[in-house]
């Protein structure tokens, strides 16, 4: 059978373990294992009869196909480099924060959108994943995470990938976690996008009330589009309506994320024309100096001027944030996703 544990129906589950002549209790007792502690081997159930697990390991159907092929780590950040049941390869982030614990999970396998500014945008699209692909990213970290005791608390849809072009399955992702297998609430959850408005649009009518992080990046369609090719489809004051439609029907709350980039839009022209796009709204702005990666002429802005283009919002009466930099030793921040995976 090649299918694993996480992607199987209820029934499917419960037709297995009927196979291996195994009565439906056992069922919770390994859906909490699974679920509830982010076990990954039949093995380490101990709570089950050792023979069982030996015919659950040689049933064929492992708990999940994704696997960790390396972590690599810093004081708060660990990078899970995962290799898929077809061979593909991901990442998920593990972030700690004084908050919570937030797991930064990957969409696609690569990505459609070829920002400029970001490893996976450059490395192409080889396809999505599915919704279980995600759970098992989230199962991979809390099994990390098992040794310290803790679990996963804030989902993050930042990792590779654009989670609104493969809608369906980071959704249906996003309604799993916050099911009572996981009970992450709504709240805790932000999805990223480059801007996609229809899906945007959708996104406002699912009655999911998580967070919405919008990549802007500029001031203007002339220069997004230089940076970001989606700029070319959506027109930013189309984006900046539907952000505004999102925090109304929602009630949550909306980030302007924008990676600023020495020379090219990090300038005091620049802030003062996205000041003079968002003024008074309730947009947060979290400001992101670029994480440079391999191969990329991009460069990063100097602290000074991070900080002088966040006095520029903020004085404008603005919140705006300059993002706390996390695993860029690991080439794990932002935009550094898929570029070169290690093992
Ligand atoms: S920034 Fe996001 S949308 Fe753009 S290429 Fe990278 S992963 Fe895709």
């Amino acid at each position: 059978m090649s299918i694993d544990f996480v992607s199987m129906t209820q029934e499917m589950r419960i037709s297995w373990l009927e196979t291996l002549g195994q009565p439906k209790f056992r069922l919770k007792q390994i859906e909490e294992w699974v679920f509830t502690h982010g076990v990954v081997n039949y093995a380490d159930m101990a709570n089950l009869p050792k023979s069982l697990r030996e015919d659950l390991e040689s049933s064929g159907v492992p708990v999940t196909f994704s696997r960790v092929v390396a972590e690599h780590h810093d004081a708060t950040t660990t990078k899970l480099a995962i290799l898929l049941g077809d061979g593909q390869a991901i990442e998920a982030v593990v972030m700690q924060y004084h908050h919570g614990i937030s797991l930064c999970v990957s969409s696609q396998v690569g990505c459609k959108m070829a920002c400029s500014f970001c490893a996976t945008g450059t490395s192409g699209f080889r396809r999505n994943l599915t919704r279980h692909e995600m759970v098992s990213q989230l199962l991979l970290a809390n099994n990390l995470l098992r040794a310290k005791n803790a679990k996963i608390t804030h989902i993050v849809m930042m990792g590779m990938g654009e989670p609104l072009d493969n809608y369906d399955e980071t959704i249906g992702f996003i309604r799993l976690t916050c099911s009572p297998l996981f009970g992450i609430s709504p709240r805790r959850i932000t999805v990223s996008t480059c801007g996609l408005v229809p899906q945007m649009e959708r996104l406002a009518h699912e009655d999911l009330p998580i967070n919405l992080s919008v990549s802007l990046h500029a001031p203007n369609d002339e220069l997004r589009s230089t940076l970001m090719p989606t700029g070319k489809t959506y027109a930013l004051n189309k984006i900046l309506a539907t952000m505004h439609y999102y925090a109304e029907s929602t009630g949550r709350r909306v980030t302007i994320e924008y990676t600023l980039i020495k020379g090219v839009n990090d300038r005091e022209k620049d802030a003062d024309e996205l000041v003079s796009k968002i003024k008074g709204s309730k947009f947060h702005v979290n400001l992101i100096p670029l994480n440079p990666f391999l191969g990329s002429a991009l460069e990063r802005p100097s602290p000074a001027r991070t900080r002088k283009f966040q006095q520029i919002l903020t004085a404008a009466g603005l919140t705006a944030t300059i993002r706390r930099e996390l695993g860029s030793e690991i080439g794990a921040a932002c935009g550094q996703l898929g570029g070169n995976i290690r093992q």
